[in-house]
Order: structure tokens, then sequence, then C-alpha cells
């Protein structure tokens, strides 16, 4: 196994996500199989109980695995499917220690930061290295190892002496440290200014590590004199550092590092050169200029919760970026906070509730992306009601189709406050209620996780359509609550259909409403598995919706003449 670690220094933010899984992609298109792992030294043991306010969305994975969004760029990026071991935090760490503690596996010794948390970590990073994540046996050739937060961090110390450690015993061809640093320009001579990354180069040396590469961000192209001071004052050779400048799209990243050569500069370090083949690119190459020179856009109105911070979002987000790109639209989301659209804010914020009233009615398309707690769900009421009511087309996703379930209920049925006993523990007519799963694998908690079977009932829906005419599909689950059985009749009586189910029949997986031209609602998450290249089904309708594009396409794909 070849490790490549990419630390970070100077600021946090500087995508240091990005440029290590670049580096995997630049890796992969020569031919190598590479996986990832990314380590949060946060002590938290996964990101399923982080606020996607503060910390942006929590990625699910196929395992159930509730993870570090980068998880999400990685799987994206590198076309993999990882674990849930695949994130490492201090928490995780330490409770595996503390286990063992507790079964007196450490034969009465002191158990202690060094040797037993950093032998944890290097044991984990061995053993999750190897599992295959590609579809293919046998372990990847490369593992992109991503050390987040910043060089110096008190929490990330045991995690560079581990690594340290990994290197010392791996050796120098097996062990590539790349450092992501910044390169600010300051006053008004406008000078790259490399003393910051001098500064983090050095403390990673005090910690024992020595950086092969540097990659710096910069906002223009690093000068050769830069470059050259930087070499010279960090100890790493001139065609080892990297430049990362400002681009306008994250796509040409891989291509700024091929045209760098970084990867033949890596092959040679990591002594892969003679397996290695030149780099193929040309998909990456297309896709990140057909992006630049897109003309149409179409507007998506975003209803949620957490719209002041578009990484809440993000996989969404890049969902629909795929969907757009494979129709050559630019997607041009407009965030609408769901509160502003509710009534009580034409008092008490007027403007925000005018503004958000026009974003939505300007709209081509609705999403209400998935989400928790009662904040905003008036607000999405009505934004469902809307798009319901104005053949505008609606995605509802997770808490998205249960807002559609409640709308149609309240509007269509009458049941008046139809509600999910989420928002109402009391309400009359529980519409959406909570449904624990009782799995065996997943004891303890009451969270239905990971990827799970959705049996399309019919060939003659629109999903089962976008899903080239599959008779299931496996997409990721992060819920409590779901449709009320009880009430499954009543509403297909009145309209809507149920056309995916789970394998039990008992659990509504898709809604859709025929009388619409797109109203759909799924209670999983399908943006997590959609690829660049490979956009998801279902965000892929709402943009042909949207576009007034949907039942062309339709017709063609079940012509075949796609
Ligand atoms: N809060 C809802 C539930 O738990 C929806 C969750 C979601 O949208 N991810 O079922």
């Amino acid at each position: 196994m070849k490790y490549v670690l990419v630390t970070g220094g100077v600021v946090s933010g500087l995508g240091k996500g990005v440029t290590a899984s670049s580096i995997g992609v630049v890796l992969k298109a020569c031919g190598l199989r590479v996986t990832s792992i990314k380590i949060d030294p946060y002590l938290n043991t996964d990101a399923g109980t982080m606020s996607p306010f503060e910390h942006g969305e929590v990625f699910v994975l196929d395992d159930g695995g509730e993870v570090d969004l980068d998880l999400g760029n990685y799987e994206r990026f590198l076309d993999v499917t990882l674990t849930r071991d695949n994130n490492i935090t201090t928490g995780k760490i330490y409770q595996s220690v503390l286990e063992k503690e507790r079964k007196g596996d450490y034969l009465g010794k002191t158990v202690q930061v060094v040797p037993h948390v950093t032998d944890a970590i290097r044991n984990w990073i061995e053993t999750v290295s190897v599992i295959p994540v590609d579809g293919k046996e046998g372990p990847a050739d490369v593992c992109v190892i991503e050390l987040g937060g910043t060089v110096g961090d008190i929490e990330s110390m045991p995690f560079i002496e581990a690594l340290r450690q990994l290197f010392f015993s791996v050796g120098q061809d097996n062990f590539c440290l790349i450092h992501v640093s910044l390169i600010p320009v300051l006053g008004v001579v406008g000078e790259q200014k490399t003393k910051p990354t001098q500064h983090s180069v050095r403390e990673l040396r005090a910690l024992g590590l020595t950086p092969h590469f540097l990659a710096c961000r910069s906002a223009e192209p690093l000068l050769e004199s830069t470059k050259l001071k930087l070499s010279q004052f960090c100890h790493v050779a001139d065609g080892n550092i990297l430049n990362i400048h400002d681009v306008p799209n994250i796509w040409h990243i891989p291509l700024l590092l091929r045209n760098q050569n970084a990867h033949d500069a890596i092959l040679k370090h990591l002594n892969l050169r003679s397996v290695a083949t030149p780099p193929e690119l040309q998909e990456w190459t297309k896709r990140a200029e057909t992006f630049d020179n897109l003309q149409n856009s179409v507007r998506i109105a975003m209803v949620g919760k957490y719209v002041g911070l578009p990484d809440s979002y993000l996989s969404v987000v890049k969902a629909l970026l795929h969907a757009c790109i494979a129709r050559s639209l630019k997607p041009s989301v407009d965030w609408i906070a769901a509160s502003d659209l509710e009534d009580e804010s034409s008092e008490s914020t007027p403007e925000a509730h005018t503004a958000a009233w026009r974003t939505l009615r300007e709209a081509a398309c609705v999403l209400v992306p998935g989400g928790f707690g009662d904040r905003g769900v008036r607000g999405m009421l009505l934004a469902a009601k809307y798009a319901r009511e104005n053949n505008v087309p609606y995605l509802g996703i997770c808490l998205g189709m249960q807002i559609a379930v409640i709308e149609f209920a309240r509007s269509v049925l009458g049941l008046q406050g139809a509600n999910s006993t989420e928002f109402d523990a009391d309400t009359q007519n529980p519409v959406v209620i909570f449904m624990p799963e009782g799995s065996k694998t997943h004891m303890g908690s009451t969270m239905r996780l990971g990827s799970r079977r959705t049996l399309l009932q019919t060939p003659d829906c629109i999903t089962a359509k976008l899903y080239h005419n599959s008779e299931y599909v496996d997409e990721r689950h992060r819920h409590r609550y779901e449709v009320n059985p009880e009430v499954v009749g009543i509403l297909e009586e009145a309209g809507l259909r149920f056309v995916g189910k789970d394998e039990s029949g008992k659990r509504m997986e898709i809604l859709e409403n025929p009388s619409h031209p797109f109203y759909v609602g799924v209670q999983f998450h399908p943006e997590f598995k959609s690829r660049p290249g490979r956009p998801s089904a279902l965000f892929l309708g709402l943009i042909l919706a949207a576009t007034g594009q949907l039942e062309a396409y339709l017709t063609k794909q079940q012509n075949g003449s796609l």
C-alpha cells in the first residue's frame, strides 16, 4: 500500500479536501486504484450529531455511516463507495481504545496516548486502507489520507504522531506527504507572501514530518520567484511545489495538477512509474470546459431550513449540477429560507417575505430537501402547495416528501391539522409517523440509515422510466419518520400514487402525483449517489421537467433512441 498524506497549514478552509480528492483523480487517471481516508480530529464519534448550520451536510454512506461531507467529495471525484471506517475521528479512536481497556486487553498496562492511541490510529489506517472501494477485488494501490484541521491543532497531535510512525515503518517509497498551504498577496505591491507557509512547514517538521510536496493555494498563479523561495526555505524540490490557483470550477483542479506534472512527480516518489499509464483526463477536461461555457441556466428554488450555509446541502447542490451539466444547463440555485414564506413573516419581516415569494414564483422548479425539526415546515408546506397547484415541477427529498404528503392531506383530503408526529405529537391526523426499523444490525439506533432497496410498483410511472425501467433502486436513507401506512389508501384514492415501496410494502419510498407534470417525493436521498457524468435519475427528471423536456426525453428513452 502506498500512502499519500495531505495535511493543511496556515488557515482552514483552503480546499484541502478538494485538493486531496483531485490528487486521487489524477492518480486514478494514471491507471491506479485509489481509496481514501478522511481524519477528523474532533471528538464526535461521527458527523451524525453535528449541526448542518455549523459543519455543513452530514454525508450518508451505503453502510449507514454518517460522515463528514468530504467523503462525499471523495466518492464523487473517485467514483468509489466508501465505508464508515474511512472516516476516522478522535471519538472513534478513543471509543475503540476504551472498549479494549474495559475488556482488559491492555493486560494491566497504563493506557496512554502514546503508544496506545497512536497504535490504534495506525492499525485503523492500515486496516481500512486495504478495504476495496471500487467494486474490484483486492486492495487499492494508493490510499489518500486527508488530515482535517490545521497542523499545530492540539487535537490533531496524536494523529500526526501516528502518521509519523507510519511513515517511518513503511518508508519513503511508500509514503508521500503533500502539505496544502496558502500564499496570500498583501499590500499595494501585491507581493506573494511565503512566510506563513514557511512557518507551517517548520511546525510540521518540528513534529517529525517532512513535506515532499507543497500544494500552494493562491488567487493568481505563483511566480517563478515565489516557487524558488518556497523551495529554498521549505526544503522542498522546486518541481514538487504545486500551485492551485483560483479556477472557474473545481473540475479544473485535477487538470491543473496534471498540467504541472504532479502525477509524474508523485509516481516517481512512490516508485510507481513503471505500473502507471499517462493520465487519461478527457472526460474531466470536457466537463470542466463545458461548465465554463454554459449559456443557459435553469432556476431552482431550494426551500429549506439551513439556507444560510450552502454546504448544508452540498450533495443536493452537486446533484443539481450533475443533472444540469448533462443537459448543458447552468444551475442557478435560489435559496429560500422556508420561514420567510410563512404568513407571519409578512408582518415580522415583510421585505424578506415578498422577496421569498417573488423568488419562488420566478423559479422553474422547486426542491424541498431533507431536514429535521419543525422550523420552516409551514413555509415548506406553502411551497409544496404552490408547486402542486401551479404545475411547477417539485422534488421533495425525505422531509420534502413528508411535506408533500402533509400538504396533500390537508388541502385535498381536507384532513385538518394533518401532520407528522415529529412536528405535532398529538395531531388528530398523523399522516407521517415514527417508524423505527427494528433492524437487528442497527440496534440502539432509531434512525433508518444507509442503503435500502425500493421496489418500483409499476413500470408505468415517471420514476421507473427515469431509473431506466429498473424494478428496484438502492438509495441511501437517513430518517425516522415515514408515511403512515394507514392513510396510504385514502391518499391514493384522492390521486397520489406511491410508486415505490420497501420490500415489506409498508414503507412508502416514492410518491408521484399523476395529475401534475412532475410532482415527486422520495423518502431516500438520491443526492448521495449522484456522480459527475452519471447524474441521479430524479434530479435529471426535475431539470428536464423544469425546462419542458421531460416528455420528449422519456419518449426517446422508451424507444431506446437516447
Ligand atoms: N425529519 C424527518 C425524519 O426524520 C426527515 C429526515 C430527513 O429529511 N433526512 O423522518
